[in-house]
């Protein structure tokens, strides 16, 4: 059955929201100017698009100096932390120097025990190097945290406070790691994840923290939300995610916009003015 047509995305006019974590330099958006066209339909009115090693943070520099309302993190994913060095870490100091390059958060970073890519011991060193440089760099952290939740708080708890804030991204905690995450400054981010029935966990994050905490992403070309489950995830699907939340919450698809929109313009001090539409 065609996608566009088995349940076009739908929102009401005049509601903005952010997608704050996807990987538009990935595959599954060879043509990025339809997949922002689209999300810009959709309400979508900003997106971050993260890096996870310096050859994408390079692509996500680049795809967010080319369009407005897009901007870019930069990092390295735990999966990449064996195949770094301190050359490469000059190199992401000198990508965020640079004002037009867009850089609006440090991530993304973290530890990753679910597929070990890298030993822990490397993942643990270049999580902490680069907490530091994020501090330098006085930009938000962007936290990945998978089957790992002890050592990420421990280590995060060690480097607070953290004055340009964090998120959490693709939350995958309990309530508890919830109000602990936000205990640090942070927000947690929710996904497509949260659309699934199974979610039963994430689904009580959502009702039990504070509205002012969420932030929303799409985590595409990953984990779409339902309907799309299993295909390609695109920005123009975080509308998905957001009703699921409202719905959670009990409260109208505008005030969830409203406040995650609010919410991720405060973490991430978005620098331009512009938005996709
Ligand atoms: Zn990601």
């Amino acid at each position: 059955m065609n996608n566009a047509r088995k349940n076009p995305p739908q929102i009401p006019p005049g509601t903005n929201l952010v997608d704050t974590h996807c990987h538009l330099d990935m595959r599954g958006y060879e043509n990025l100017d339809d997949t922002i066209a689209s999300a810009a339909r959709c309400g979508v009115t900003r997106i971050v698009t993260i890096g996870i090693d310096l050859p994408s943070s390079i692509r996500a520099v680049e795809i967010a100096r080319r369009f407005n309302g897009v901007s870019a993190a930069i990092g390295i994913h735990p999966h990449n932390a064996a195949r770094t060095d301190n050359e490469t870490y000059a190199k992401f100091q000198a990508l965020a120097e640079n004002k037009a390059n867009k850089i609006v958060g440090y991530g993304e970073i973290g530890l990753d025990y679910a597929k070990k890519y890298a030993p822990r011991n490397i993942q643990l060193k270049a999580f902490r190097n680069q907490l530091g440089i994020a501090k330098e760099l006085n930009l938000p952290v962007i936290i990945h945290d998978r089957d790992a939740h002890e050592d990420t708080m421990q280590i995060l708890n060690r480097n607070k406070p953290f004055y340009a804030g964090g998120v959490m991204h693709c939350f995958s905690g309990d309530s508890e790691l919830a109000l602990k995450v936000i205990d640090l400054g942070f927000y947690v981010s929710i996904p497509g994840i949260v659309t699934f029935n199974k979610s039963e966990t994430l689904q009580r994050v959502v009702r039990e923290i504070p509205l002012n905490r969420i932030i929303l992403e799409t985590d595409g070309p990953f984990l779409a939300p339902v309907p799309y489950r299993g295909k390609t995830n695109k920005p123009e699907y975080l509308v998905f995610t957001a009703r699921k939340v409202a719905e959670l919450k009990d409260i109208s698809l505008e005030e969830t916009a409203r406040q995650t929109t609010v919410n991720a313009e405060n973490l991430f001090r978005f620098n331009s003015g512009r938005t996709l539409h």
